[in-house]
């Protein structure tokens, strides 16, 4: 994957308990700033299922 954006991730703790949006708000930002993780589809059922687009950092496929 890209490489982690640490400032990214010292600016954006994800809250002790968060919910289904705060979740997908911090995903939605996450995949715009930093490659550290991939969308899997979990997260990317949650991002449709809050109303956010679908970021173009995908889980890469095998061919
Ligand atoms: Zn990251």
């Amino acid at each position: 994957m890209g490489k982690t954006n640490a400032e990214w991730h010292r600016e954006h703790r994800m809250p002790p308990k968060p919910t289904r949006q705060q979740r997908a708000a911090w995903h939605y930002e996450h995949a715009q700033h930093c490659g550290c993780r991939a969308l899997t589809p979990s997260i990317t059922s949650l991002l449709i299922s809050q109303g956010y687009p679908v970021p173009q950092l995908q889980a890469p496929r095998a061919p």
